[in-house]
């Protein structure tokens, strides 16, 4: 099966921000089909929208994968509701917020996933991440 070149954004504004990002990526590195490749520096930044909140730490994560964007979605938010999210407050502060950014070339518009991710290129860090991965 080939594998694609898949970005994941990664945020947290919750509890020890470095620690849940850490534990992220490890979790992210157990999914089936996944191999990590590379993490992007970590980027404190502001909160965008929502209610008022802590800052976040954001980073991204280049992985290769030969599972589908919508079976990787759903591993993602199993890994979210694992590091304690709580889906109450919309935009509110999370211990972890996994977003797919690109999945190789596919474009993806449906209810639940759109792909590459609507707002990234808003985002500076996202940017910023993918800059320094894609280098
Ligand atoms: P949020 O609360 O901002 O993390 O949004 C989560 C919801 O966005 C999920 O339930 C997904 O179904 C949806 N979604 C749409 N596109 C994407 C994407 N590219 N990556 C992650 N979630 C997405």
């Amino acid at each position: 099966m080939s594998s694609l070149p898949v970005y994941i954004g990664v945020g947290s504004n919750l509890g020890d921000r470095k620690a849940n990002i850490e534990k992220a990526i490890e979790l992210v590195k157990l999914i089936k089909g996944v191999k990590m490749e590379r993490a992007s520096s970590v980027y404190e930044t502001e909160p965008v929208g929502g209610p008022p909140q802590g800052k976040f730490l954001n980073g991204v994560l280049k992985i290769k994968t030969t599972i589908n964007p919508f079976k990787l979605l759903g591993e993602l938010r199993e890994i979210e509701k694992h590091l304690g999210r709580k889906r109450r407050i919309k935009n509110g502060p999370r211990a972890i917020d996994l977003d797919i950014l690109l999945f190789g070339k596919k474009k993806i518009d449906t209810k639940s996933l759109k792909v590459p991710h609507p707002r990234m290129h808003k985002r500076e860090f996202v940017l910023r991440g993918l800059r320094e991965l894609m280098l």
